[in-house]
């Protein structure tokens, strides 16, 4: 029982912090810099009305259920995006809290990164950019991951000791996968993919060092044509039509983060 109250807690604590993700991701605009006290400074308002929102309106997903999905004043519809960004942020809190435990700091560096992850995927599909303060944090929170963590306990590494070249394998594996990708993005001048998609590449395949960049590289590209096909087939997308490929990159990197033993243990099976 009190371990339920406890994840209903942690549940209820991720939408709240999902509320706060959604300033970011609503507040952000491409062509200023990126200055998060500017941008969490302020009370919530409705984008239509500019009215201000009462502290009843800001309950997460209640509040937008109570309301039916439209603005107090004006009657506007409210963003779809608003709760799916909290309920995302409270399954992480929870998903992530089992995989983490019992270490705070893991799971405070990996809520983080997955929470920067949701960010920057949603601001892609918003405005098809990628803002480089929050790839900057997505590096900074990496590193410090490799290093208290990811060095001293990967799973690939006990099996396969020759592998074990320590910060090595994480160059590597960011290096081989990210400037091949980079180099593509210039010579395409960025008509496919874009330059912070390169980056964000490279930085999750230095996140998980090599040989496992090579998991988070093909399922980001497997993920993103397999959900590319179904949008041009049923939602009259276009070979053509520029897909934002964060959200593609971000689940792969979450079922690595969430499945990597196993994937490399299904993969021994095969031999
Ligand atoms: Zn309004």
């Amino acid at each position: 029982m009190e371990g339920k109250i406890f994840y209903f807690l942690l549940f209820f604590f991720g939408l709240t912090w999902g509320s706060f993700l959604n300033v970011l991701i609503f507040r952000y605009q491409p062509n200023k810099k990126f200055n998060i006290f500017k941008i969490i400074s302020g009370r919530s308002r409705c984008p239509y009305c500019k009215r201000k929102l009462l502290v009843k309106d800001l309950i997460p997903v209640l509040s937008f259920l109570i309301l039916k999905g439209k603005c107090r004043w004006c009657g506007k519809k409210i963003s779809f995006i608003y709760p799916i960004v909290e309920i995302l942020s409270g399954i992480l809190a929870v998903i992530i809290f089992l995989k983490t435990s019992p270490s705070l700091f893991l799971f405070l560096l990996w809520f983080l990164i997955f929470s920067d992850l949701l960010v920057l995927s949603f601001i892609d599909l918003k405005h098809q950019f990628v803002p480089n303060q929050l790839l900057d944090l997505f590096f900074l929170l990496s590193l410090i991951t490799v290093i208290f963590f990811q060095i001293p306990s990967h799973y690939i590494w006990k099996i396969f000791p020759q592998f074990d070249l320590r910060i090595l394998n994480h160059l590597v594996g960011g290096l081989i996968f990210g400037l091949p990708m980079w180099l593509f993005c210039q010579k395409t001048k960025e008509k496919f993919l874009g330059l912070g998609d390169a980056k964000t590449m490279a930085i999750s395949c230095f996140l998980f060092a090599w040989p496992v960049s090579i998991l988070v590289f093909n399922l980001s590209f497997l993920i993103g044509g397999f959900l590319s096909l179904i949008l041009i087939f049923f939602f009259g997308k276009t070979i053509k039509s520029k897909i934002p490929f964060l959200p593609f990159l971000s689940l792969a990197i979450f079922l690595t983060f969430l499945f990597e033993n196993q994937i490399v243990d299904l993969y021994l099976t095969l031999f």
